[in-house]
């Protein structure tokens, strides 16, 4: 059976990277992967390609009206299958209906069955601020969802919008979620962030992904920390972080924060950093 996982996040949070880099990992554990990109942006399976561009699904329909798998599957690294849905044209129709034409068709084409994957991977965009981002979620595209999400408020923002619509569409066969990647952590108080709002949306944490120049240099370069450093920091917790994004067979519905709740909580912290942040200064006055 195929596995299904869609991953959602703030712009710029770094789904892209973070997918991308897990579907390196599983390539290179042998499994037949492919990246599914549901980004209007389209550049999701850049760093899978030596930084090149794919044509869309949505673009190449616009243009043929036979469209055939060779014309929008396109392969990556360590034979990675790589798609970008596109999007409509700007002011022109709904992002949320591309994603649905987009699967259709490589439903109709039966790609899944005949290239034999083994895992589908949806890199999707995170502010689901309509239904039509959360397509994946509600029609029973993806099983599992993660998201990923840094300690800044906003991507938490995000990550607890995301949790109200899988909230919403749990009972009606929806996907359910499998946990949160925790991005860019390196300050002990990132982790502490996180992990508090996991514990509050009773959900986890899967992996904690730190902010690094192997990134940023691998990226430079076109490629995923994986490819690009394979022996390096990074690319061992993108691996355990693929690893474990696959082994997750059962997810849950997570309990987002109400408004007022996730206010509440943001400003417990706020204050929290600041005695943190005076007691560090008086700790330095007094050693002076
Ligand atoms: P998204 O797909 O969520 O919009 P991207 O994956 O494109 O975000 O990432 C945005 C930027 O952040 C990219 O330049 C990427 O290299 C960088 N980035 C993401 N995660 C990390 C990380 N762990 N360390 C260093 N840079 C990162
Ligand atoms: Fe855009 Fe969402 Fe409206 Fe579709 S439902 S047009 S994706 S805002
Ligand atoms: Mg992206």
């Amino acid at each position: 059976k195929i596995k299904q996982i869609a991953i959602y996040g703030k712009g710029g949070i770094g789904k892209s990277t973070t997918t991308s880099n897990i579907s390196a990992a599983l390539s290179k554990m042998g499994l037949k992967v492919m990246q599914f990109g549901c980004d209007p942006k389209a550049d999701s399976t850049n760093t899978l390609r030596d930084g090149t561009y794919i044509p869309t699904v949505l673009d190449t329909l616009r243009e043929k009206s036979q469209v055939k798998a060779e014309d929008v599957i396109f392969q990556g690294f360590n034979g990675v299958y790589c798609v970008e849905a596109g999007g409509p044209a700007p002011g022109v129709g709904c992002a949320g209906r591309g994603i649905i034409t987009s699967v259709q068709l490589l439903k109709q084409l039966k790609v899944y069955e005949e290239l034999d994957l083994d895992v589908v991977i949806y890199d999707v965009l995170g502010d689901v601020v309509c239904g039509g981002f959360a397509v994946p979620i509600r029609e029973g595209i993806a099983e599992h969802v993660f998201t990923v999400s840094s300690s800044d408020f906003m991507a938490i923002y995000a990550a607890n919008n995301l949790f109200k619509g899988i909230k919403k569409y749990s009972n009606s066969g929806g996907a359910l979620l499998g946990g949160l990647i925790a991005n860019s952590i390196n300050a002990p108080y990132a982790k502490e962030i996180v992990d508090d709002f996991v514990d509050r949306t009773k959900t986890r944490v899967v992996e904690y992904v730190p902010r690094s120049v192997t990134v940023t240099q691998a990226e430079l370069q076109g490629k995923t920390s994986v490819e690009a450093f394979p022996d390096s920091e990074q690319s061992k917790v993108y691996s355990k972080l693929a690893q474990r994004v696959y082994e997750t067979t059962e997810s849950k519905v997570p309990s987002p924060l109400d408004t007022a709740e996730l206010r509440d909580w943001a400003s417990k912290w706020a204050d929290h950093l600041l005695a943190m942040e005076t007691g560090e200064v008086r700790g330095r006055a007094a050693a002076i």
